[in-house]
């Protein structure tokens, strides 16, 4: 269905681009899959980029799917940044727009293995941020060279804030009083284990991963045993699974962000990844400092 459905968009993508006119902006289009590649795109491509974000805000980018509107706003992109198994529509959708060569960045390429396992949530990690941020930039050099050296620059400012980022995480994993952390869904391993800390996760890596009641029970007894007194949730998903372990238990909870997807809220607050991270690393320092 969604070949059939590519194939059509191709079609109209053709007919509709003839008639286009070039003269609206001379800037360069980019789209992004999701928040955060849109952030980090944004933060690259400064004045000299649009970005698109597909995945639209408020909405788990681990069930979307492009519609056939999204496929056109990709198809008029020259660059495209995706973070990688988080969009298992990307490589289809790559080949049906394959004429329209679209310079396409994983940026996660390579990054997505922890022990042999793949975690997509690679971009939770400043230090895999980073070879993120670096490949994007390389990308827009290559498409753009008469101003890589803006890239460039642009580039530098960005890692600059996840290098601060980094800095705190690697003194909070050096003074932390327990290694331990319990999340809603699994989108911390990369942080933990970029960071000498253990994640414990209510549900899978994907939202939808339910926990059966024997997990659930173990992470009681987990919490009891650890004594910890403060367990984690996130904001797109439902709180409903940590309510009820914090009731058992008497922990506490606090935001541990994903950083998959801005709510309500953080847009109206204008909210960004590293703001969001700051956040996380606060949490993170009350949490296992108790
Ligand atoms: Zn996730």
């Amino acid at each position: 269905m969604l070949k059939k459905l590519l194939l059509f968009m191709l079609t109209t993508l053709f007919i509709l681009g003839c008639g286009s006119d070039k003269s609206s902006s001379d800037k360069i289009k980019a789209a992004a899959s999701f928040y955060p590649m849109a952030e980090f795109t944004r933060a690259i491509g400064g004045d000299l980029v649009v970005v698109d974000t597909l995945v639209p805000d408020g909405v788990e980018p681990h069930d979307w799917d492009p519609s056939p509107r999204d496929l056109t706003r990709l198809g008029k992109s020259k660059i495209f940044v995706y973070n990688g198994h988080i969009e298992s529509w990307a490589e289809s959708a790559l080949d049906a727009l394959s004429e329209r060569k679209i310079t396409a960045v994983e940026a996660g390429h390579g990054l997505d293995k922890i022990n042999g396992r793949i975690d997509p949530h690679i971009w939770i990690s400043p230090a895999k941020a980073l070879i993120e941020v670096n490949k994007i930039t390389e990308a827009f050099c290559k498409v753009d060279p008469q101003h890589a050296d803006n890239y460039k620059q642009n580039s530098l400012k960005y890692s600059q804030e996840l290098q601060k980022l980094d800095a705190e995480l690697k003194e909070l994993s050096k003074t932390a009083k327990n290694k331990k952390f319990i999340t809603a869904h699994a989108a911390f391993g990369h942080l933990a284990a970029d960071y000498g800390l253990e994640q414990l996760a209510i549900a899978g890596i994907s939202p939808e991963a339910e926990p059966t009641p024997k997990d659930l029970q173990r992470l009681v007894r987990l919490v009891k045993q650890e004594k910890l007194k403060y367990i984690f949730m996130e904001t797109l998903a439902s709180p409903k699974l940590t309510e009820l372990i914090s009731k058992e238990t008497g922990a506490k909870i606090l935001v541990l962000d994903p950083i998959e997807g801005l709510d309500e809220e953080g847009r109206k607050e204008k909210l960004t990844y590293i703001k969001l991270m700051q956040n996380n690393i606060k949490n993170l320092r009350l949490a296992l400092n108790e």
